[in-house]
C-alpha cells in the first residue's frame, strides 16, 4: 500500500515555541523536503502574516514536485487569502470536541457541521483542493466525529483528517476512529495527524495506517507544538523496515533523511536529542566492548536498521567500556596499527581518564596514542 506523506514541518513544525522562519528559510526547507520526496508540503498559514504569504508564494512558484498546501480556518476570508496567495490546495479545520465547541468557539455541533460543509463547498467553488481536519478529533464525541467527516467527504473534501490535537489517543483508539472514518467517508482517503504528548505519535500514526489511513501528517525531527508531531523519519523507516503482513511504500528517499534532519535542525535552531531514533547522534554509535566486537563481526547483531539506509554510518567511540577490537577499529580509521601491547596500554590510559569522568574525544585518543608510542 502506498502511504501519502503530508509534511507539516513548515506549519505545525514552525509553531514550535521560539521558532519563526523568514520566507527565504522556508523556501530552502521546502526544497529539501521536495528532494526528500514528501508528497505534500504544508507551506504555512497564509492569514498569519505577510511573510507567511510571501513564503507560500515563493514555494508555489518554485515548481517543486511535491504538492504545496496552506492552512486556513474554515471561513471565506481565509480561503480567499489562500487563493490570492496562489495556492490551489488548502488544509482547513473546525474544532469538534465539546471542550473546544463550548470554551473556544461557543458553537453548537450543528453550527460546527454547517461551517465545515460550507467551507469545503466554498473552497471547491474557488477551485481549491481541500483537506479537512476535525480538530481535537480524539476527544470528540465519536458519533459526531463520524458524522462530520462523512458530511465533509460528501461535500467534496479530497481527504478527511483525524487530528489527535492533544496527543491523548491510544494506538487502539486511533485505529477505531480511522475505521469509523473510512466507513463513513465512502472512498475519500483518511489521514491522521498525531501529537507526541505521551510519546505515542508515531505508534498512533502507524496504528491509523494499519487500520487503513492512506495519509499521515508528519514533521522532520518530530518538531511541532508542545511535545511535537509524529516524526517523518521514524514513520518512513518503520513503514519500510518493520515486519508487517503487508508492504507499505512511501515516496521518501530514506538515504536523504539524515542530511534533511541536520539541515532543518540547523536552520530552525532546534537540536535533536542524542538518543533520538534514526537521526540522533547516538542512533548508530557504539562504545561497549561486547557490542562493538559483535558489531565489527556483523553489524546486524546490535542494530536493526542499516545506517546507510538513512544516509549515515556506524560510529564507534572509545571510552571506559571499550575493548581492544573497538580501539583498533577507531585507530585503524586514522591508519594507526598499534601492537597488542600498545593497544592494552592505550586502553589502560583511556579507562583511567574515563573513570575520572573525562569524555575521550578522538583528539585525546590520538594524543594518548602518540604518548604510548613514544614510551619504551
Ligand atoms: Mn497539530
Amino acid at each position: 500500500m502506498r502511504v501519502r506523506i503530508f509534511d507539516t514541518t513548515l506549519r505545525d513544525g514552525e509553531q514550535t515555541v521560539g521558532i519563526s522562519l523568514t520566507p527565504d528559510q522556508k523556501l530552502d526547507i521546502a526544497k529539501k523536503l521536495d528532494a526528500l520526496g514528501v508528497d505534500v508540503i504544508e507551506a504555512g498559514f497564509p492569514t498569519t502574516s505577510e511573510g507567511e504569504r510571501q513564503a507560500a508564494r515563493m514555494i508555489t512558484d518554485e515548481g517543486l514536485s511535491s504538492e504545496i498546501c496552506g492552512m486556513t480556518r474554515a471561513n471565506k476570508k481565509d480561503i480567499d487569502v489562500a487563493v490570492d496567495t496562489g495556492l490551489s490546495y488548502i488544509n482547513t479545520f473546525v474544532a469538534t470536541s465539546d471542550i473546544h465547541l463550548e470554551h473556544n468557539r461557543e458553537m453548537t455541533k450543528t453550527q460546527a457541521l454547517e461551517q465545515a460543509v460550507e467551507a469545503v463547498e466554498y473552497a471547491k467553488s474557488r477551485g481549491l483542493k481541500v483537506e479537512f481536519g476535525a480538530v481535537d478529533a480524539t476527544r470528540t464525541e465519536r458519533g459526531f466525529l463520524k458524522e462530520i467527516l462523512g458530511e465533509v467527504a460528501r461535500a467534496g473534501a479530497y481527504t478527511v483528517t483525524i487530528p489527535d490535537t492533544t496527543g491523548c489517543a491510544t494506538p487502539e483508539y486511533m485505529a477505531e476512529l480511522t475505521r469509523d472514518a473510512i466507513s463513513t467517508a465512502a472512498g475519500t482517503p483518511v489521514s491522521v495527524h498525531c501529537h507526541n504528548d505521551f510519546g505515542l505519535a508515531v505508534a498512533n500514526t502507524l496504528s491509523g495506517i494499519r487500520a487503513g489511513a492512506a495519509c499521515a501528517q508528519v514533521t522532520i525531527n518530530g518538531i511541532g507544538e508542545r511535545a511535537g508531531n509524529a516524526s517523518l523519519e521514524e514513520l518512513a523507516v518503520a513503514l519500510k523496515c518493520l515486519r508487517y503482513d503487508q508492504k507499505y511504500e512511501t515516496g521518501i528517499k530514506t538515504e536523504l533523511i539524515y542530511d534533511t534532519s541536520r539541515f532543518i535542525s540547523k536552520v530552525m535552531g532546534i537540536q535533536v536529542q542524542p538518543n533520538k531514533a534514526i537521526v540522533g547522534d547516538n542512533a548508530f554509535s557504539h562504545e561497549d566492548e561486547i557490542h562493538t566486537d559483535a558489531m565489527l563481526d556483523n553489524p546486524m547483531t546490535y542494530e536493526s536498521i542499516s545506517p546507510e539506509l538513512v544516509g549515515r554510518k556506524h560510529q564507534i567511540y572509545v571510552g571506559k567500556h571499550t575493548g581492544v577490537h573497538g580501539l583498533d577499529a577507531v585507530l585503524g580509521d586514522y591508519g594507526i596499527r598499534p601492537t597488542e601491547e600498545q593497544s592494552r596500554r592505550i586502553l589502560d590510559r583511556v579507562k583511567a581518564s574515563a573513570d575520572q569522568g573525562v569524555r575521550i574525544t578522538d583528539a585525546q585518543l590520538l594524543l594518548i596514542t602518540r604518548e604510548v608510542f613514544g614510551e619504551k
